[in-house]
């Protein structure tokens, strides 16, 4: 049987590793944003620069919009 769901989290911690202290109730709740594009559902401002940030940077980017939180990250493939 294939367990979808472990790739699914090896994922997750690929991208949000940053977030360890989140419990998987938390990681459930944030699934749906997770698969978002960064583009969609600009209902948000980054907490840095207030620029308009989507719902996938809120709840998986710290809240940063993608220049912001490269700098905080240092993520490389930005
Ligand atoms: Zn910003």
């Amino acid at each position: 049987m294939k367990n979808k769901n472990i790739d699914l989290e090896q994922d997750l911690w690929e991208e949000g590793s940053f977030m360890e202290t989140l419990g998987t109730e938390d990681i459930k709740t944030k699934l749906r944003t997770f698969h978002m594009k960064h583009d969609e559902e600009m209902n948000y401002n980054c907490k840095k620069c207030n620029r308009k940030i989507s719902a996938h940077n809120k709840d998986w980017h710290a809240e940063l919009c993608d220049q912001c939180f490269n700098e905080k990250f240092h993520v490389d493939d930005a």
